[in-house]
């Protein structure tokens, strides 16, 4: 049985006021959830994230990190400075990453590489943009995506991935990928995953549909087939609206 995991992606939301404040609703209404959850909170608040949900059930990850162990790396932050305030679980990829940082399937490669040499786990995110959909592309840019980073893992490594499928077209931007559209792609993915490593570890992986996923839309999204989940934005950022996408799922 595949993971089922709801993970809010703060982004560059929330001080640290802010971010006790949130943990502090999220902690109320989110006591016993019967899936995986997780926050994502800035690097800045990782700390006092960790202290303030020591006892609860929600997981607290990080939005990104380095591939180098340390050293010269003006502004970044590593896998050991990460493990030792507590990350387990790191998201890689996202397309804001992509887009205004300049992170190419390369250097993803290599941060997937390091995630999994500190005994953590990747959320790796991919996914088209709008021109690539309507060019009826979608199909070619996510298998290079996946291949390019991905694919020189050993099977035993895919333990150790989950994917993320954010069309780069709904995120913010409150144009939600239909149901069907999202089952598309997750079937996809995993085929080209089963034709690689084959079907167990195809079958194992997996893949949160991320890109203005709501309330109001979570269940349909959440109902189909290859869609394990979700990787939230803006409706993480508020605690009844995460909560109700948690038990959508
Ligand atoms: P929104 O839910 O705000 O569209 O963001 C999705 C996302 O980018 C999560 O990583």
């Amino acid at each position: 049985m595949r993971s089922k995991i709801v993970a809010g992606n703060w982004k560059m939301n929330n001080d640290l006021a802010g971010t006790e404040t949130l943990i502090t609703a999220l902690k109320e209404e989110i006591q016993k959830p019967t899936v995986e959850v997780m926050i994502a909170p800035a690097f800045t608040n990782l700390y006092s994230a960790f202290e303030a949900l020591k006892d609860s059930a929600i997981e607290v990850i990080a939005q990104n990190m380095h591939f180098a162990e340390n050293g010269a790396y003006t502004g970044e932050v590593s896998a050991t400075m990460l493990k030792s305030v507590g990350v387990k679980t790191v998201i890689l990829g996202h397309s804001e990453r992509r887009a205004y940082f300049a992170e190419t399937d390369e250097t993803l490669a290599k941060k997937v590489k390091t995630v999994l040499e500190n005994d953590m786990r990747t959320i790796f995110c991919f996914g088209e943009e709008l021109e690539d959909r309507k060019a009826d592309k979608y199909f070619d840019v996510v298998e290079s995506q996946i291949k390019n980073a991905l694919f020189d893992l050993d099977a035993e490594a895919w333990k150790s991935i989950v994917l993320a499928y954010e069309p780069v077209w709904a995120i913010g931007t409150g144009e939600t990928a239909s149901p069907e559209q999202a089952q598309e792609v997750h079937a996809f993915v995993r085929k080209v995953i089963a034709d690689k490593y084959g079907d167990e570890v195809a079958q194992g992986v997996s893949i949160l549909y991320g890109g203005s996923v709501k309330p109001g839309n979570a269940v349909e999204i959440f109902s189909k087939e290859d869609v394990d989940g979700g990787l939230i934005g803006g409706a993480a950022l508020n605690a009844g609206d995460f909560k109700a996408i948690v038990e959508a799922l």
